[in-house]
């Protein structure tokens, strides 16, 4: 590599917003996110995204309408 011409690497602290820190190698110091492995409903298999339910259960509740 030819030097000066590279972004100097460092350790860099992602925050995410359940409070999850994670340290990576990068040229940003600090950065943020919203989801991380350790809080995104595909890693954890929380489906919390999922959990009001479908398109039918949703149009169901809406107008009263039970099975
Ligand atoms: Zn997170």
């Amino acid at each position: 590599m030819k030097a000066g011409i590279h972004p100097e690497y460092k350790e860099a602290t992602i925050k995410c917003g359940c409070g999850n820190i994670i340290k990576v190698g990068s040229t940003k110091e600090n950065m943020s996110v919203e989801v991380c492995s350790k809080c995104h409903p595909f890693y954890t298999g929380n489906q919390k995204f999922q959990a009001t339910g479908g398109r039918v259960e949703q149009f169901k509740k809406k107008y009263g309408i039970k099975d």
